[in-house]
């Protein structure tokens, strides 16, 4: 019984070798049969997520959860300081003073939808607190202080 067995596999292998010698393009047929069959598994529901979100978060880092200060460009503020530590214009929804021992000048970070530029540093802008630029002190005041999770923005 076995023997018959091996007999038929062993026929039915040496049928597809010839067919495969004899007929290259019933080869070129199944390797692309197989090609598209791994297309089909990358792009299932599954496996979505993986083309359209793996650039983003590619270039952010989650820094973790921050107090969040604000501040403005007044003298209670900035002590009479027009311009930020870095020389720059200090400017809303931009300007952000941190720890510059952490995170030094031009290091970009998001909080919520807004990506700051690091520009200025305080002295109770220590470890994970950073102070956001506002152009009042109305607004600094209004916005508060919270905790917000910080992602550090690679480019
Ligand atoms: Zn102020």
């Amino acid at each position: 019984m076995r023997r018959i067995m091996r007999k038929v596999l062993l026929i039915a292998a040496v049928f597809c070798l010839s067919l495969m010698s004899a007929f290259p393009a019933f080869a070129v047929g199944a390797v692309t049969e197989i090609i598209t069959d791994t297309d089909f598994v990358n792009s299932g529901p599954g496996a979505q997520q993986i083309p359209e979100e793996e650039p983003e978060t590619a270039q952010e880092v989650s820094l973790g959860m921050f107090t969040v200060t604000g501040y403005c460009g007044c003298d209670r503020c900035s002590s009479g300081n027009n311009l930020t530590y870095s020389g720059t214009v200090p400017a809303p929804n931009h300007t952000i003073s941190a720890d510059l021992t952490h995170y030094p000048i031009g290091t970009k970070l998001r909080i919520g939808d807004i990506i700051y530029t690091v520009e200025d540093k305080g002295s109770s802008v220590k470890g994970n607190v950073v102070d956001i630029f506002y152009a009042t002190h109305e607004e600094a005041l209004a916005k508060g202080t919270y905790t917000a999770e910080v992602f550090l923005v690679q480019e």
